[in-house]
């Protein structure tokens, strides 16, 4: 390859680094590309080389010296020690001023470390969240990127031309997160939120299903009207498509020939682990999580089928439209449920980590391009618009009335539900903790009474200042 020629490089010609090369190739850029492996670097110059100007190389130090100074490349490889190890080998032909970019789902502490470590050495280092799966890579994904003010100045004009854009107003998805690991947060909260938003089209899909008897045609249909109202949305919508879909070897529903056990990859347990080390209470992702690995643990589910009677109240339907109404509004609900928390987790983060992040920005980046993009992101931004310092965005006048209007229908669902047997860990679990949020008095007055019993852990009066003990075995 020609040196300093190529406008940015990708390493790591895998689906998500050769679609985000093609991309950028796409919109014009000379883009250097490498692979560890050669094969992976010819496959695409073989196949896509015809598509823009491509420069390939063997080795990372011609890799590097294909670049125009100051060098951008982005590192598109597995997570954990794959992408420390690349980032180790760039560095050593890096230059002060150059910019390493880590598209992989690296967790936002690892970022953190490698933002320093490659500061002490005088590189940019930036960890850049990529959402949109393969197709997003390529046709306009949605960048959460983090790292200095500096390097987003370099890379704002590439990143904002392969970014998708938004349906309303043609605005690129990406902005600077924040400093160093900030962009990487988001992504593992967006895909925490992900998490959430799956789960409740699944509990309202398992109603619709076993409750009401409905196949999936059927249901695929409630959830082609669904995607026209407040729900709308990209997963709404794919979920439509699924339950249209048949399965070709034997004709039946596809969603009915699948293994009822869902797989991860941990983005969700990092954002429940994140949120339990900042203390906050994100239990519509939380719930979602631990619903994949109850669905995955197939040996303890025969064991419990065999012994655990259900007992139910076999309550019949005597209105099923109104019952598919009351799901649209139980869903709805628990999905701005898994949203403020997570919006909370965000807000927490930055407060901990000093990240500058504009929260509505972050509804904003999301409109296209991501899994979790949908109409109602829009009133996320107007809501922070309207108050900067929101406490919670329930708290925002248009999302209290919306989940105010929800809290009947809501209710029924979730009493059916437990009535009846039917597991909705995410409805039940957000309505509980719409109820001790909004709650004037908590028990946690008996919790801390008991810390003071057991570990003389103190206690506050409601009727004056400072912290109080009883010695039980004494004063009592
Ligand atoms: P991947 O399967 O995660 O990784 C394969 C790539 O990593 C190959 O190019 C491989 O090179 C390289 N690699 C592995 N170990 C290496 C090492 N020790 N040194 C150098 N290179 C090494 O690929 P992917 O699915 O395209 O994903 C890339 C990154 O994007 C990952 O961090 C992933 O989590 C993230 N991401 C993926 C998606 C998605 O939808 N797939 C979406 C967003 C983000 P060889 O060919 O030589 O083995």
């Amino acid at each position: 390859s020609p040196q300093d020629s190529a406008d940015i490089g990708v390493t790591g010609m895998a689906v998500m680094g050769s679609n985000l090369a093609r991309n950028l190739a796409h919109h014009g850029y000379k883009v250097a590309i490498h692979n560890r492996s050669a094969s992976k670097t010819e496959a695409v110059i073989d196949e896509h080389g015809s598509e823009g100007e491509f420069f390939p190389s063997e080795s990372t130090e011609d890799f590097v010296k294909s670049l125009k100074k100051p060098r951008v490349a982005i590192i598109m490889v597995k997570a954990g020690k794959p992408t420390d190890a690349v980032i180790e080998e760039l560095a050593q032909y890096m230059e002060p001023g150059d910019i390493i970019v880590d598209g992989g789902n690296s967790l936002f502490t690892d970022t953190r470390r490698r933002e320093a470590a490659m500061k002490d050495r005088n590189l940019n280092f930036v960890g850049m969240g990529v959402s949109g799966g393969e197709e997003g890579a390529l046709n306009g994904p949605s960048l959460m990127p983090g790292g200095s003010k500096d390097a987003w100045e370099r890379l704002s004009p590439m990143l904002r031309d392969i970014a998708a854009k938004a349906e309303e107003d043609g605005e690129p998805c990406t902005t600077h997160v924040g400093a160093d690991g900030a962009g990487h947060f988001v992504k593992m909260v967006h895909n925490g939120i992900e998490y959430a938003d799956m789960q409740v089209i699944s509990e309202a899909y398992d109603m619709m299903a076993r409750a009401l008897g409905l196949d999936a045609h059927a249901i695929g249909d409630v959830f082609e009207t669904w995607n026209e109202g407040d729900l709308q949305s990209f997963l709404i919508e794919i979920t439509a498509t699924v339950l249209h879909h048949d399965d070709v070897r034997t004709g039946r529903p596809f969603v009915d020939i699948i293994k009822d056990e869902a797989a991860q990859k941990g983005t969700g347990a990092w954002t429940v682990q994140t949120a339990l080390d900042l203390g906050v209470p994100v239990t519509g992702i939380a719930e979602a999580t631990f619903a994949r690995s109850v669905s995955g643990d197939v040996d303890q589910r025969a064991a419990a089928q065999k012994v655990l009677e259900a007992r139910t109240a076999d309550e019949k339907i005597d209105d099923p439209q109104q019952f598919i109404d009351d799901l649209q509004k139980a869903l709805y609900a628990s999905k701005l449920v898994a949203y403020a928390q997570g919006f909370e987790e965000i807000s927490k983060g930055a407060e901990t980590y000093d990240w500058d992040i504009n929260l509505g920005d972050m509804a904003k980046i999301w409109r296209a391009g991501c899994i979790i993009r949908a109409k109602f992101l829009d009133r996320i931004t107007e809501a922070y618009d309207r108050d900067p310092g929101l406490k919670l965005l329930l708290a925002d006048p248009y999302f209290a009335e919306a989940i105010n209007d929800c809290v009947p229908a809501w209710r029924r669902v979730v009493a059916f539900a437990a009535a009846n047997g039917f597991p909705v860990p995410v409805f039940a679990s957000s309505l509980s903790y719409y109820d001790a949020i909004r709650s004037e008095r908590l028990p946690a007055a008996l919790v801390q009474a008991q810390r003071d019993y057991f570990g003389a852990h103190t206690y506050k009066r409601v009727d004056d200042e400072g912290s109080y003990h009883v010695e039980w075995t004494k004063d009592r």
